[in-house]
């Protein structure tokens, strides 16, 4: 299980995505808060 932490690009903010692979590049996701669908693979927060 892989975990990814989103930023919605609309109310900014964050949530994790959790999936079984790294099979990311046609999936959306709907923001938690506001409802937008985003594209997952450009709103990836990329942690240090
Ligand atoms: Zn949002």
């Amino acid at each position: 299980m892989i975990r990814i932490k989103l930023r919605c690009p609309r109310c900014k903010n964050t949530m994790l995505y959790q999936s079984k692979d790294l099979a990311l590049s046609e999936k959306h996701k709907k923001c938690v808060y506001c409802g937008k669908n985003y594209s997952i693979k450009d709103n990836i927060v990329h942690d240090r």
